[in-house]
């Protein structure tokens, strides 16, 4: 059964966006301060392993949002370390372009098929819960030109039996924040914005390892160490997808 869940999320755009997950389970209790810690637009054979070092280290799954033509012999071994260590992948299309993906419905349908059959051959059977993010979140530029119109395309992945998830912390890795003081600011800006906003969600924070950046990383032991100062207990988009 599946519903379509509201929650306040922030988007690379600062704009609201949605998730659809699954009914209630016993799983996880509401109160609960949970956070995601997710990774988008690899897998990359050096910052996805260095990402993977410091989750072992501190013994937190994340979550990944692989991109399908990154999918090969050589980041094979990398996406089964991510799993066999209790983290979750999901699909962020196979090509994360913007014109091929959301050019109609059934583009973004081939997509995530190619997507299907990259995992399959490269990795094994696909993950038993099926999770998505939209390249540039479910508002993106393109869903905002389209309007009324996106609805569409946003069910696609649904359609397919996708939970669809964006997110309400980020720091900005992807959108030139170059410095480690600038993911700090990025991170503490919208941190505060989803404490205040009191909805109870879960966290939900975006990092990238599809580009080899020090400062993620330095940015993600930091961020590992103050939100589990502050109670947080860090599951998987996986783990939340059968709990809602
Ligand atoms: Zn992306």
């Amino acid at each position: 059964m599946k519903k379509l869940l509201t929650l306040w999320l922030l988007c690379v755009s600062a704009s609201a966006c949605f998730c659809s997950c699954a009914a209630p389970a016993a799983t996880v209790s509401a109160p609960e301060k949970l956070v995601c810690l997710t990774f988008d637009d690899g897998p990359h054979p050096a910052m996805t392993g260095a990402v993977l070092d410091i989750l072992e280290r501190e013994g937190v799954p994340g979550t990944f949002f692989l991109i399908g033509n990154r999918l090969d012999r050589e980041c094979a071994p990398l996406v089964k370390r991510i799993l066999d260590g209790g983290s979750a992948v999901g699909c962020h299309t196979s090509s994360h372009d913007y014109a091929r993906a959301y050019a109609d419905a059934a583009s973004l349908r081939r997509e995530i098929a190619e997507w299907e059959s990259a995992f399959e051959s490269f990795v094994g059977p696909l993950p038993a819960v099926r999770l998505f993010r939209f390249p540039g979140g479910s508002a993106n530029s393109a869903f905002r030109r389209l309007g009324s119109a996106a609805a569409v395309l946003r069910a696609v992945p649904i359609d397919l039996g996708y939970t669809v998830w964006d997110w309400n912390v980020l720091t900005d890795d992807a959108a030139g924040a170059g410095s480690i003081e600038a993911q700090k600011a990025a991170f503490d800006r919208s941190f505060s914005a989803y404490e205040r906003s009191g909805a109870g969600a879960p966290c939900v924070v975006l990092m990238h390892d599809g580009i080899a950046n020090a400062h993620t990383l330095t940015a993600l032991g930091q961020i590992i160490a103050f939100l589990r100062q502050r109670g947080y207990r860090f599951v998987t988009l996986a783990d939340l997808s059968a709990s809602f």
